[in-house]
């Protein structure tokens, strides 16, 4: 049970969603857009958050879409991770995304809420990361458009009042090779219906022109791409374990200890990821 009351708005249209978020804010509510809610409806149980007010982003058709458009695949910020899976638009994305709880969950869980949670996890990110797409955002001053390497850095940089609505990405990216691979404090979670359960570390990577691009999640406080990283593990001369070896001095931030794993555990997990990723897009 949610132990206070609060508003629910549905918008239809985008200006109406923006428009609200600004009245609501005025009005001291704190609102907070509303994709599937299993974030909002959980921490609000636990009394971490206290919205007086919720705007529901499903009735709003741009935030729907998941179609090809001239060449690009346009996704939806409220399209649910189910959908995504099956649609299979994105392979990698599917995998990224079909791994988070289980499927009745990921009936409600959105793409948006997914890579705009407070949980250091967010594993749908990894396959955007890699993809190098671009972020559709709506705020009071209209829509921007951004690569998501300026518009994510440790967290999706957002104003106060904008909203995620578009996922935009080259429709050959979807084509192209990857690996996706999750380990959890179980064990490897080799397909969706596997086990659940947080990452001790989750990977993503995707060869484009002989260049592999890496994301990572659960290794760090928060999910990852480095290109630091990334000009290492593609060096031309470097043996694979030299290249695994070095690659811990590339790491953005310390790595994480907490219950599903030490440092010491993750960095052994990651590496041995790392050698299986590398040799199966490496040939
Ligand atoms: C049992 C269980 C296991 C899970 N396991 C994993 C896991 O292993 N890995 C993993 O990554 N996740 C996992 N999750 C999911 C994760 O914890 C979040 O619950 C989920 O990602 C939130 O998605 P949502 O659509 O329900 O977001 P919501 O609760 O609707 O929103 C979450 C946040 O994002 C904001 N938001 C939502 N949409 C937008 C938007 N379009 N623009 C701007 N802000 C927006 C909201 O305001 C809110 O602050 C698990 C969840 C459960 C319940």
């Amino acid at each position: 049970m949610i132990p206070f009351d609060f508003e629910y708005h549905k918008p239809t249209s985008l200006a109406e969603a923006i428009e609200l978020f600004a009245q609501l804010t005025e009005q001291g509510k704190e609102p907070l857009y509303y994709g599937g809610g299993t974030e909002t409806i959980s921490f609000s149980r636990l009394y971490q958050l206290f919205p007086r007010a919720v705007i529901d982003i499903k009735g709003i058709p741009e935030c729907n879409t998941l179609a090809y458009r001239e060449g690009k695949l346009v996704i939806g910020a409220a399209a649910t991770l189910s959908q995504i899976q099956a649609s299979n638009m994105f392979p990698l994305l599917s995998w990224c995304g079909g791994r988070v709880a289980d499927h009745t969950i990921r009936n409600k869980i959105t793409l948006g809420g997914n890579i705009c949670s407070r949980i250091p996890y967010r594993e749908a990110i990894l396959a955007l990361l890699v993809s190098d797409c671009e972020l559709i955002i709506w705020g009071q001053q209209g829509q921007r458009r951004v690569p998501i390497g300026q518009a994510y850095n440790q967290a999706l940089l957002l104003e106060q009042g904008e909203l995620l609505v578009q996922i935009v990405l080259d429709q050959e990216i979807t084509k192209m090779p990857f690996v996706s691979m999750k380990k959890t404090a179980d064990g490897l979670v080799n397909y969706p219906q596997d086990r659940i359960g947080y990452p001790v570390v989750s990977a993503a990577a995707l060869k484009k022109d002989d260049q592999i691009s890496f994301a990572f999640s659960g290794l760090c406080s928060f999910p990852f791409r480095s290109r630091e990283l990334e000009t290492l593990l593609n060096h031309p001369s470097l043996s694979l374990p030299e290249r695994v070896k070095r690659a811990v001095q590339c790491l953005p931030s310390n790595i994480l200890t907490d219950m599903s794993g030490s440092a010491a555990y993750r960095e052994f997990v990651w590496q041995n990821m790392l050698t299986a990723m590398l040799q199966d897009l490496e040939g």
